[in-house]
């Protein structure tokens, strides 16, 4: 008798170890094939950098599996229809996956599953995405959450909900099999002309081992000092594993679990380590916003943001979007991100702050920009963090604090060597006009805009905004 066939449907789980689905496919005992499907549909398909990250990503988990004897079939198309031919095609007698928390998803997947089940197929799901499942933790009285500090407790107290799960062991070799697979390269993820992509690669490395390089790479040396560091944009003073987090290369119990046992056996501070699991938990808390408000991507969770004032000033937009509003400080961000397809999280602050308050511009045109943007571009991050400034989230910045980003490149980039490496029409300005150019009397910034807004007068526009449709009281 031919062993039973498990298919494995990756999305963003792209790694072998601690991979939930893959080790329960390979427990069944028969042959598992993987699956990758792509669709550009949807609002939520891939962002330009972040397909970038995917393609190298996808090489990187097809060499994984192809040493455990496991074959990466790539498909395009709506995935109800992709998933529903492969079953047949294969004769898979099940296909398990890794759950997934944006509402969309959600319902493909319950479609995708009662479809399964009537054509005989057995579906398993599993948690491999966060350290506790959004339904796991609840307040005292057994609702959501909506403030992160006792969450944050809460998660400390329950741990994670699962073990850890190696990568199994590689399975009996198979006959190639005759599934039909897509070229990686015929799906043009990688941009071509222009390659805006070319610096990336120096600050990338996409794949398992790319995430576990940085992991160690951070726990050996700037998780010293990661409190104070942490809002230094010009060092390496954070982890940079959001893009991996985002696409699953690595999962957050291994980071919970390799950073407790650094602290256990006193290799690490554990004060610093613990801020660090914090931002873990931020990623938690994202998700847990997201599960329980469906519509965080595109609504603010506080209603009476739905009549905010936003203006609509394309041009100014376009401004924020170049790196070229006259504020270094935001344009040297705007400029990393176009560059690096990552922005220091001080400085999305910082960017995303002038956008919404200075500019007075819908944070969900900030979102969608993001979105695009980003290699570490994730739906729940970007839409709580988006909210969080924009003063319309659940545990959001009071209306009343509007970066000033001139103080702020102040005390974050004191030299300036962050914005000097972004913005080098300033290089030459002495480190007291660095963050102000348009204070220097010598035309020293040539080339460099003006700003497009008056910061002092734009600040008093928001706060009566936000005062007018009394907000204040929320
Ligand atoms: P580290 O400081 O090393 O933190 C480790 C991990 O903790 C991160 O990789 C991330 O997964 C998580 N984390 C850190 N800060 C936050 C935070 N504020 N909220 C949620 N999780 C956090 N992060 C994304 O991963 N994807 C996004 O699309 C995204 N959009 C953002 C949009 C705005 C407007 C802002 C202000 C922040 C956004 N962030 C987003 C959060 C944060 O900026 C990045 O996670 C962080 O800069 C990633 O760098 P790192 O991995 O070196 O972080």
């Amino acid at each position: 008798m031919t062993p039973p066939l498990t298919v494995v449907w990756f999305r963003r789980d792209l790694r072998v170890a601690d991979n939930p689905a893959l080790a329960a496919a390979c427990k069944r005992g028969g042959p598992v094939i993987a699956l990758y499907i792509h669709d550009e549909q949807g609002f939520f398909a891939p962002g330009g950098a972040q397909k970038w990250f995917l393609h190298h990503a996808l090489k990187s988990l097809e060499a994984s599996l192809c040493a455990h004897n496991i074959k990466l079939v790539l498909r395009n198309g709506a995935e109800t229809d992709v998933i529903t031919k492969l079953a047949r095609e294969s004769g898979a007698t099940a296909i398990y996956w890794n759950r997934r928390y944006v509402a969309d998803d959600i319902t493909t997947d319950r479609v995708i599953k009662a479809s399964l089940k009537e054509a005989g197929v057995e579906t398993g799901s599993f948690n491999a995405a966060l350290i506790r499942e959004p339904w796991e933790i609840e307040t005292q009285s057994g609702g959501p959450y909506r403030v992160f500090t006792p969450f944050w407790k809460s998660l400390k107290i329950l741990g994670p909900s699962r073990r850890e799960i190696g990568a199994p062991n590689a399975l009996p070799a198979i006959s190639a099999n005759q599934l039909k697979t897509d070229r990686l390269d015929d799906w043009r993820l990688l941009p071509s002309k222009p390659n805006w992509a070319k610096e990336f690669p120096e600050v990338w490395q996409p794949g398992e081992s790319g995430a576990s390089d940085s992991l160690t790479l951070f726990l050996s040396n700037a998780v010293n000092r990661y409190g104070e560091d942490r809002n230094r944009p010009a060092i390496r003073g954070t982890s940079r594993l959001s893009p991996h987090l985002a696409l699953g290369t690595i999962s957050p119990l291994q980071i919970w679990n390799f950073t407790q046992r650094a602290i256990a056996a006193q290799e690490i501070p554990e004060g610093e380590a613990l801020k660090f699991l914090s931002e873990i938990a931020w990623r938690e808390f994202a998700y847990h916003l997201l599960y329980h408000n469906p519509m965080m991507p595109t609504e603010p969770l506080r209603p009476a943001f739905k009549n905010f004032p936003w203006r609509d000033d394309r041009k100014a937009f376009v401004a924020w979007t170049r790196g070229e509003t006259g504020v270094p400080i935001v344009d040297a961000g705007m400029r990393e991100l176009w560059r690096t397809g990552w922005m220091h999280n001080r400085v999305r602050m910082i960017a995303a702050s002038f956008l919404v308050k200075n500019l007075l511009l819908p944070w969900q045109w900030g979102e969608r920009w993001f979105w695009d943007t980003l290699v570490d571009a994730d739906p729940a991050n970007n839409a709580a963090n988006w909210q969080w400034v924009a003063g319309c989230g659940a545990d959001a910045a009071p209306y009343f604090r509007i970066f000033n980003p001139v103080s702020q490149g102040e005390k974050f980039d004191p030299e300036g060597d962050y914005v000097r490496a972004f913005a080098p029409e300033l290089a030459a300005l002495p480190n007291k006009f660095i963050h102000a150019p348009w204070k220097a009397a010598a035309l020293t910034s040539e080339g460099y805009p003006w700003p497009i807004v008056e910061l002092d007068q734009t600040r008093k526009r928001a706060l009566a905004s936000y005062e007018a449709t009394k907000l204040a009281v929320l």
